[in-house]
């Protein structure tokens, strides 16, 4: 009977390395085509020629490169935000951003189909949980957009496994931000096997500290993350500085109360000696007052922190409005009485639901 094939994108280099001579071939062979996948964006078998026939046809019965389907594209009418639903192999779907805000190039990339944590304003949330994504899954998010900057989408392979030559413009993948659908610390280890493969050296090399992960507050998630030092930026949702104000809005506080998450939060910064960012959404007469500022001031005075501040944007099943720009000033010069740094984050991609808390799919 056939096995069934292995994802390529479900393979670290090492996992990759270690097939090649288990199906009688040196690893060389693998690690070119890593590369080929990996520098030049190639997934098609027939477009490798520096690889030998046999090995070749030895992979394809082996591996598959599980790309996914863009079911619809939308750009924003500014033209610096792409939204793309991808189809998964069982037809689920989810959601996936390209940013192209000061200079960079970010990718919003999603670690599970729905989320379980239901933040009331939050059109993933309000969805539920449909499943976790494998690694394969979210390493081709992060290569659909590579692709897209590639003009390759079709996966027509560059015949070259070193990569594009000096004559080659065009824009690279250079940040990813774990913040599409869902709670990547609810799906830890396929998360941390995708991260592995993004960093890779050897591959798409994302530097340590242009990856950020998004948590609601895992406490365990955030404990292990920082006994295993993993080399990404940790952001963590606060949104109310009270544990009573938090639960209405993040309804598993009730389960990872705020002070308990403070001091795994200090606990991280202590182990790490990384600064972590606290998104703050701010929600007119909900949690933007002065003395919201102050109670986040106090909270977080002293910690190596800073505050992401991002108006709310609206989804169907929330009813609040946005905090207006003359009120988050304010909240930002009571920020930075205490000591904190903070952000107001750009409003960008929301005519096409692309901005924080609106990725939502059909299923
Ligand atoms: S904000 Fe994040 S953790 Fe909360 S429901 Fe939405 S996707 Fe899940």
């Amino acid at each position: 009977m056939p096995t069934a094939r292995t994802n390529f994108y479900d393979l670290t280099r090492a996992q990759l390395l270690a097939l090649a001579p288990q199906w009688g071939f040196p690893a060389v062979h693998a690690a070119r085509l890593w590369a080929y996948v990996y520098l030049s964006g190639a997934e098609d078998w027939a477009a490798m020629p520096e690889l030998p026939a046999r090995f070749r046809a030895r992979a394809g019965a082996e591996l598959f490169f599980g790309r996914l389907a863009v079911a619809v594209e939308q750009k924003s009418s500014d033209g610096f935000t792409h939204k793309y639903l991808l189809e998964l192999a069982d037809r689920r779907q989810i959601e996936t951003v390209l940013m192209r805000y000061t200079g960079r190039v970010t990718a919003c990339i999603s670690s599970q189909a729905g989320c379980a944590m239901g933040c009331v304003f939050c059109a993933t949330g309000q969805m539920g949980f449909v499943r976790h994504l494998t690694p394969g899954e979210i390493v081709a998010q992060a290569m659909h957009v590579d692709a897209v900057l590639r003009g390759t989408e079709s996966g027509a392979a560059l015949a070259r496994p070193h990569g594009r030559s000096p004559h080659e413009r065009h824009e690279r993948l250079r940040n990813i931000v774990l913040m599409g659908m869902g709670e990547p610390l609810h799906n830890y280890e396929a998360v941390m096997t995708a991260i592995d493969i993004l960093r890779d050296a050897t591959g798409l090399a994302l530097g340590a500290k242009k990856i950020t992960l998004s948590t609601v507050g895992v406490i365990p998630g955030i404990v292990r993350l920082a006994d295993e030092a993993r080399p990404v930026n940790l952001a963590v949702s606060l949104h109310g500085a009270t544990q009573e104000e938090r639960a209405a809005l993040v309804p598993v506080a009730k389960k990872w109360p705020l002070d308990e998450l403070m001091a795994a939060c200090r606990y991280y910064i202590g182990k790490q000696g990384r600064r972590i960012f606290y998104e703050w959404t701010l929600i007119e007469g909900k949690n933007d007052s002065p003395a919201n500022a102050h109670a986040v001031g106090r909270l977080l005075r002293g910690q190596l922190a800073q505050v992401n501040l991002i108006p709310l944007n609206p989804t169907a099943g929330y009813g609040g409005a946005p905090t207006g720009r003359e009120a988050a000033r304010h909240f930002q010069q009571i920020l930075a009485e205490y000591g904190l740094p903070s952000t107001v984050r750009q409003r960008r991609g929301i005519d096409i639901a692309a901005g924080c808390g609106q990725l939502a799919t059909g299923r």
